[in-house]
């Protein structure tokens, strides 16, 4: 077995989900961060297990061809970009194979073609959405991003991948906390009142929302906070989010205005969408246009069909459709979410499109029950990283849609679903990555399935 800190030399060969360097050495599996596939690496141990050991790289022998040396200053600290380490093309070539070693592998699926991943001009300052925690540090009060793998706050004034200006409102929170009084939290105690800074942007309006996530229902003096907010440009409102809990999970239930608009406006395409501060929105509105229209494309609408658009968010992917279907039906667990999606049905005058709130696996099989008339032509799914619930996918089989499109943030269990759905009747017609997030592991995907 290792022990701490021993030194040893290993060659990176594959990268975690969560952006480590994967490398054998002496019959151990090792996971090196700041390590890149193709490096060799002299690496420290931190942790050794019976068959796996925890290390950071701290010298780079042979350097992977994509190494490039990170533009951020908190690179390798901050556990936001994994991939900084390596050139945009590197890094599009990496989410490329593992796209393809998933639907291979897990899916078992040998000919489904998997196109090139569409990726961006202009990987950087993309993100229309940031997310800040707020805590004690050893040098007093920081605000920033969370360390890889940790809640140790690494303090950030400015974040590469975000929409430039947002840097305002993140000094403009920190010369509230400096004049107010506010306390921090702690998560170790429970106390204090400050969680985690959450802004929004719609890139199409320039509209910004701030919300405080805090550990109460009030701030100190909020005043003092919107004197200094309102004159940040694009910035439309201010409000809290109440989350009492002691937990890992950032946004409670309860959002309260405080001043100006709780939610903001965006458009994609011709649609516009007002978004509350707890409904999910994809983050890059670039690659968004590009997601939704693959989507469109593979949902292979000709104004006839009945559309179910299952994990619909505020109804983006539903409304985008809308337009070419007879009618769109959304389902949605995020009451929010579902009361954004009806608004926004409305506020584009789409009278064919109607939500319902729930779990999709319960809704579903209720809605079909009670009328049957509502059976789908096709079923547009985008469930969170976790995939599909097995009885849903069931469900779908068994409504028997002449398409399926399957958007996914995870393409081990979107190539899980894939043989699912494979052997349930359907053929995979072919895979499209997407890349949505430049810089992080993450996979978006699309894909087209046909009924046999
Ligand atoms: N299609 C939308 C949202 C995709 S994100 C868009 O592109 O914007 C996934 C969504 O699934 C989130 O809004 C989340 O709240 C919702 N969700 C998670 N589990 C769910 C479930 N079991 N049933 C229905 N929706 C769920």
């Amino acid at each position: 077995m290792y022990t701490k800190n021993q030194l040893v030399t290993v060659t990176i060969g594959d990268i975690s989900d969560t952006g480590e360097g994967i490398g054998h050495a002496d019959g151990f599996t090792l996971f090196v961060s700041r390590a890149i596939p193709g490096d060799t690496v002299r690496a420290r141990i931190l942790k050794a297990k019976k068959t796996y050991a925890i290390a950071k790289a701290e010298e780079i022998i042979t350097p992977a061809a994509g190494r490039v040396v990170p533009e951020c200053p908190v690179a390798g600290s901050c556990g936001g970009c994994q991939l900084s380490y390596m050139s945009y093309e590197a890094q599009l070539s990496l989410k490329q194979k593992k796209t393809e070693d998933c639907v291979r592998r897990i899916g078992g699926l040998a000919d489904v073609p998997v196109l090139p991943i569409l990726s961006m001009e202009n990987p950087k300052a993309y993100r229309n959405k940031g997310q800040f925690p707020v805590g004690s540090s050893q040098n007093g009060p920081a605000l920033g991003f969370y360390a890889g793998h940790s809640h140790r706050i690494v303090p950030t004034e400015q974040c590469m991948m975000l929409w430039p200006g947002h840097e305002k409102i993140l000094a403009a929170v920190r010369e509230y906390i400096a004049v107010s009084g506010a306390k921090l939290y702690d998560e170790e105690s429970g106390k204090g009142i400050l969680r985690h800074v959450l802004m929004r942007r719609g890139a199409a309006t320039r509209e910004v929302s701030v919300c405080l996530v805090v550990n109460g229902r009030s701030i100190p003096k909020p005043e003092l906070l919107w004197e200094r907010l309102r004159g940040i440009d694009g910035v439309v409102g201010l409000c809290l989010n109440v989350n009492t809990a002691k937990t890992n999970v950032i946004l409670g239930r309860e959002t309260i205005p405080l001043f100006g608009s709780v939610t903001i406006t965006d458009s994609v395409g011709d649609v516009m969408f007002e978004i509350s501060p707890t409904s999910f929105y994809q983050v890059n509105p670039v690659q968004m246009k590009v997601l939704y229209d693959t989507a469109l494309s593979y949902a292979g609408l000709t104004g006839n069909e009945v559309v179910w658009d299952l994990y619909c968010g505020i109804g983006t992917i539903s409304l985008f459709l809308a337009k070419h279907a007879r009618r769109v039906i959304g389902v949605e667990i995020v009451p929010d979410a579902v009361a954004d999606a009806k608004a926004n049905a409305k506020r584009n005058n789409l009278q064919n499109a109607e939500f319902y709130c729930g779990a999709a696996e319960e809704v579903v099989p209720e809605l079909i029950a009670n009328d049957p008339s509502i059976k789908p032509d096709v079923v547009v799914v985008d469930p969170p990283r976790k995939g599909c619930e097995k009885s849903l996918l069931e469900t779908i089989l068994r409504m028997n849609p002449t398409r399926i499109v399957y958007v996914s943030c995870d393409p081990a269990t979107l190539a899980r679903d894939l043989r699912i759905l494979s052997d349930g009747g359907y053929r995979a017609v072919r895979v499209q990555p997407v890349d949505q997030f430049p810089g992080s592991v993450h996979v978006e995907t699309v894909a087209e399935l046909q009924r046999r």
